[in-house]
């Protein structure tokens, strides 16, 4: 496609839709071809300083003032426009991560679903009155930080932008948003929606651009009052960093290695289609994928010969396919899991099962052909490290204690699962894992839009999602009256 056939979006700046001021652009790249599609604007910090004075002159403007019920109104009717162009916008986030299309619907519908839910909870965050000393009245009220900054990765990107703009929002920040330069399609035009909606100029601003140009001018940027960070361990090291410089709190949602632990007791129908979906969701590129599978003794040989079989058959495609999954998102990704592979397969790891790939694939494609691992050495890097690919490690483990410490084995805290029939056992291995979130028979990488979510150790700091989400967007101002 030449270059004048590309679509171009732009910037959403103190709600005018506009290029970057240096005129740059990027490619947006469609990963089942390598091939361009769209372009977007290339921003720096100029672009980044406009918006963050937006912002803030719409804190001091209507936005600053309005009542929480009259931005509770304006959010629904966003979660509404966004259904109306439902189709339009899980096309978009499919064409531009390379999804299947039910996964870009169900993206879509669960991005709805944040600013429907943070919608009905603007009017519903209430201080406190604190007894104190006699002759004083104490009110702690909660209070916006001010301008938020949100900084956003490739693979979820409508629906980390609900969850993380969302709440923000609705609690009266005003915010400015850097998506990821891979994918950010359906975050530009959702952001035309929110004005549509009735959303004041400023309240909301969109810059895209690359991580090291228009992602670390919003982090060092002195306008910002506090950052909510998702992406990778290292980049977000960088970004804690600049944000302390200026006394700037953030939340930080990272990688894991969630493991999906099953003991000999557990329903293995049940548990099969499950384990296998935890990894293949979205090629693997789910921050909370189940990326190890932890299998007790007893059963493991007969478990894995299921789930190799179940494996087998998952099947790779384009969105319009509909398959298992498509391909991962860039050039860069495809290198880094077919590095896990080669040593895994140097370090003579048995190989128990592949994907396939459909027929008729575009090789320019990024794809990659999912894979089980069997009997992974405990300490080899496909144990421990984060793929972010459809490469799945079995591990087996002997009783509970040695199951615990294996799931508590690695850098990384952000989900895992239990299965056993043995309702003692849920509970005790659940309360002793080291994560954010444990599911009991059950798997659910990413989902709840109410669940409180967010990673321990190196998977982060700080809860997204549910109602915990409006407090991490405010702080408090204690209010002491003297009154006789
Ligand atoms: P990344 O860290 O490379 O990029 C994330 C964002 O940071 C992008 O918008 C990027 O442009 C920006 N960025 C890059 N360099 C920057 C810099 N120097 N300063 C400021 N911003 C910069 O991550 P990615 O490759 O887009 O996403 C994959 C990673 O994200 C994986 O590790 C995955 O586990 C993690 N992730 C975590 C969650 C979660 O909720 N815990 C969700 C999705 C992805």
């Amino acid at each position: 496609m030449s270059e004048a056939q590309l679509k171009t979006y732009s910037n959403l700046i103190d709600g005018k839709s506009i290029s970057a001021q240096s005129g740059r652009s990027l490619d947006m790249i469609d990963p089942c071809s390598g091939r361009a599609f769209a372009t977007i604007p290339d921003s720096d910090d100029v672009d980044i300083n406009s918006a963050v004075c937006a912002a803030q002159s719409a804190l001091d403007g209507s936005w600053g003032r309005m009542a929480p019920v009259e931005r509770s109104r304006i959010m629904h009717r966003w979660s509404q426009l966004i259904m109306e162009n439902f189709e339009e916008l899980a096309a978009l986030e499919s064409r531009d991560t390379g999804k299947p299309i039910t996964a870009g619907r169900a993206d879509i519908t669960a991005t709805a679903r944040y600013f429907e839910f943070y919608a009905g909870a603007a009017d519903k965050l209430h201080g406190q009155v604190i007894p104190y000393l006699d002759g004083y009245s104490v009110n702690v009220h909660r209070v916006p930080y001010g301008v938020t900054a949100h900084i956003i990765p490739w693979n979820y990107p409508a629906q980390q932008f609900g969850r993380s703009v969302g709440p923000a929002l609705a609690v009266g920040n005003a915010a400015v948003v850097k998506p990821s330069e891979d994918a950010c399609l359906t975050t530009l035009v959702m952001s035309q929606l929110a004005l549509e909606a009735g959303l004041p100029a400023g309240a909301l601003n969109i810059v895209s651009g690359l991580g090291d140009r228009a992602g670390a001018a919003l982090a060092n940027h002195p306008g910002i009052n506090f950052m909510s960070f998702t992406g990778s361990p290292r980049v977000g090291t960088l970004v804690q960093q600049a944000t302390a410089n200026h006394f700037v709190g953030c939340t930080l949602e990272l990688g894991g290695k969630s493991p999906q632990l099953v003991f000999a007791d557990a329903d293995l129908d049940k548990a099969l289609p499950v384990v296998v979906k935890a990894i293949i969701q979205h090629a693997g590129q789910t921050c909370s994928a189940g990326s190890r599978i932890l299998v007790q003794n007893e059963i493991y040989n007969e478990f894995m010969t299921q789930v190799s079989a179940q494996f087998s058959k998952v099947r790779v495609g384009t969105p319009d396919m509909d398959l298992d999954c498509g391909p991962v998102m860039n050039a860069k990704q495809q290198q880094l899991v077919e590095g896990f592979r080669v040593d895994a397969t140097s370090s003579g790891i048995e190989l128990l099962a592949e994907g396939v790939f459909a027929e008729g694939l575009d090789r320019s494609g990024f794809w990659v052909k999912p894979a089980l691992f069997g009997n992974v050495p405990r300490d080899h890097r496909l144990a421990c490290d984060e793929v972010f690919g459809p490469l799945l490690s079995a591990i087996p483990f002997e009783d509970e204690s040695d199951a615990i410490k294996l799931a508590n084995a690695t850098d990384y805290g952000l989900v895992g699962s239990v299965w056993t029939k043995d309702g003692n056992r849920q509970q005790r291995v659940a309360k002793r894992m080291n994560c954010g979130q444990v599911f009991i028979n059950n798997f659910g990488a990413g989902g709840g839009v109410e669940l409180p979510f967010g990673g321990m150790k190196k998977s982060g700091h700080g809860r997204e999602k549910g109602f915990v989400a409006l407090e991490h967007f405010t702080t408090t101002k204690t209010i002491v009256h003297f009154h006789e």
